[in-house]
């Protein structure tokens, strides 16, 4: 089975995402985690890819697929695949298309997570995220108790360049031009795709998410 996480960023598709792949044993492959990892580690597609990224743009598409490509080639094949952030314009969905059977695989399910833009402006331009316990918080909805310092390492929590407040209008509009073709795209394809409300408390989005996926997709989620 091969999943996919729609929506815009701020959404919650990454939180989701992990509980969802940690529930079922599947593995999960979110390009925007790999491409932070690649920056971090000084490859060659990190610092290609880090203007992008500084800017609030979308990665070249033939760098994104090839990279994707490779992480494919890599799983075992009764692994489910959760993509998070991947594809994120019509070419990229085209590829991923493309790439499938070779690997015995098609796209199952696709999950549209949504949400009004002044909220995703606000989760992810107050979210901040601790170096080393990787716990991530919120200034407006999920505060640490000392400004800036995370709760259980006491280091100094980090702000993503790319959730800056500049850096977040420019991505929420790269996803409406660019990324929300897709859903069509989905729509109109073989694949289940499930419209889910992101704009309720995160246990609320996970009940959806689960019903949904047991009513439309025949998959049971049980606890993670
Ligand atoms: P994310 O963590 O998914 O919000 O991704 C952070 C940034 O990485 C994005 O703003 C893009 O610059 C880049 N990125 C991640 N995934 C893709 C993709 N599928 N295509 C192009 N750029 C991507």
């Amino acid at each position: 089975m091969v999943a996919i996480l729609l929506g815009p960023p701020g959404v919650g598709k990454g939180t989701q995402g992990d509980r969802l792949v940690r529930a079922l044993g599947w593995q999960k492959i979110a390009t925007g985690d790999l491409l932070r990892a690649a920056r971090r580690e000084g490859t060659e597609l990190g610092r290609k890819a880090q203007e992008y990224m500084e800017a609030g743009n979308l990665v070249p598409d033939e760098l994104i697929v090839e990279l994707v490509k490779e992480k494919l080639a890599a799983l075992s094949p009764d692994t489910g695949v959760l993509f998070d952030g991947f594809p994120r314009t019509v070419p990229q969905a085209e590829a991923l298309d493309a790439a499938l059977p070779s690997v015995d695989r098609k796209v199952g399910v696709v999950i549209l997570f949504d949400a009004p833009a002044d909220v995703l402006h606000k989760r992810i331009s107050g979210r901040r995220s601790s170096p080393d316990s990787g716990r991530v918080y919120n200034i407006y909805f999920d505060p640490p108790k000392v400004e800036g310092i995370c709760d259980e390492t006491g280091s100094a929590l980090i702000h993503r360049d790319d959730d800056q407040p500049e850096t977040v209008a420019r991505r929420l509009e790269v996803y409406r031009k660019q990324t929300q073709p897709l859903v069509e795209y989905y729509d109109e394809s073989q694949a289940t795709l499930l419209r889910i409300d992101g704009d309720q408390e995160m246990s609320e989005v996970q009940g959806d998410l689960h019903a949904a996926l047991a009513r439309e997709a025949g998959i049971e989620v049980g606890e993670a």
